[in-house]
């Protein structure tokens, strides 16, 4: 799968916990949209001649700042520069409240065919402590006019472990979930990261978020919940049912190649992993003379051994060990199996189809597991 990833990086208030890439200054939103396209343009050779595009990917910031005539002038950009399959998958990500009928409405004429709800709770307490602009009505409005516009892959973004947060209350949360009937969540745990508000606030004392037995205690009932509501456990924090896995996601846990356009977003072309500048006016600049402002550097074989272990033992189809095997110096596996053997003696991981995944126990580990097989 080839696909492209497209940043939006405007955001009209800043969520507590945010530690991505964006501006709340608007101002220069156009110029940003033709800086995106002259980039498309630019590095349209990213890719051979004879790939066909499989999934494109809006993400942010919030590409729902957007206007529909503002996607649509991406889209032919993309259409002109690559050839799209006909069947690609389109995935947009969006605020609740940006989701009226009418936009839904015409994001789905455009033919954006999966729409990824930044829902994070349904419960006000939640939404105000994280700074969130919408209200948990807003939140079942955007699900509900997204299908009443036609689209029936809908994928929500939910959050655990907030501040203050009981069990009862995130079994509303996975309730909800069930009665809106989406296709796909996206269930993650509150990491504080570092200069967010939430990081100050933590030090401070404004807040108190649970500890790691209470944050497993949630993801436990999550795996439970998504089991009875039969979605599948495909990656360790995404869900989905039917086999509607996120396409564009997938292809960057399998390694796939995949470029990325606009400020601070990341191409993998095989070999390199390329970052562009965090900064929508140097972006801008530097784009309008010609040059794509961006930074590269080789993927080592440490690297990329650690970047496969991370990835694939994250998702249900695991480490493969022929790919091992095949892309590693015979060190690499060698290590590997050692590393291997204790814990599939302790039940933390198993082998099934020559691919080695973790269990259900093994989840629950899983970071303190990956790391034990990095090399440094
Ligand atoms: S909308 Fe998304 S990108 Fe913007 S501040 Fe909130 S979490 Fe961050």
């Amino acid at each position: 799968l080839s696909g492209i990833y497209i940043h939006i990086p405007f955001c009209k208030k800043i969520c507590y916990y945010c530690d991505f890439y964006f501006s709340l200054n608007l101002a220069n939103k156009l110029d940003i949209v033709q800086a995106i396209c002259t980039e498309l343009e630019l590095r349209k050779h990213f890719y051979s001649p004879e790939t066909v595009i499989q999934t494109i990917y809006f993400g942010g910031g919030t590409p729902s700042v957007l206007t529909a005539q503002e996607i649509a002038k991406i889209l032919n950009s993309i259409t002109e520069f690559y050839t799209v399959s006909p069947e690609a998958e389109i995935t947009f990500e969006c605020n609740p409240d940006d989701l009226t009928l009418n936009y839904c409405q015409d994001l789905h004429v455009l033919g954006i065919n999966r729409l990824s709800i930044g829902i994070q709770s349904f419960h006000d307490k939640d939404l105000e402590v994280m700074n969130r602009r919408h209200n948990s009505y807003e939140a079942e409005a955007a699900v509900l006019n997204a299908k009443q516009a036609g689209f029936n892959n809908i994928t929500i973004d939910v959050m655990y472990g907030l501040p203050g947060m009981t069990p009862a209350e995130w079994d509303y949360t996975l309730s909800k979930v069930a009665e809106l009937d989406v296709q796909h969540i996206s269930a993650y745990a509150l990491t504080i990261e570092p200069k967010t508000a939430f990081s100050k606030f933590v030090k401070n004392g404004r807040i108190k978020i649970p500890k790691d037995e209470g944050v497993v205690q949630y993801f436990e009932r999550l795996i439970e919940f998504a089991k009875e509501q039969g979605f599948e456990h495909y990656e360790i924090s995404n869900f989905a049912k039917d086999g509607m896995y996120s396409k564009h996601n997938t292809s960057y846990w399998q390694q796939k190649k995949y470029l990325g356009v606009g400020a601070s977003a990341h191409s993998f072309n095989g070999e390199y992993r390329m970052w562009n500048i965090s900064n929508n006016r140097k972006y801008i600049e530097s784009i309008m003379q010609g040059i794509v402002p961006n930074e590269e550097e080789k993927l080592s074989q440490i690297d990329r051994y650690n970047e496969y272990i991370m990835t694939s033992l994250r998702t249900k189809w695991g480490v493969n060990i022929e790919y091992l095997k095949k892309n590693f110096e015979k060190d690499y596996y060698r290590t590997f199996a050692e590393i291997n053997k204790k814990y599939i003696a302790k039940g933390l991981l198993q082998e099934k189809e020559n691919s080695i995944i973790l269990t259900n126990k093994g989840v629950m580990l899983s970071d303190a597991i990956m790391s034990d097989f990095f090399i440094v």
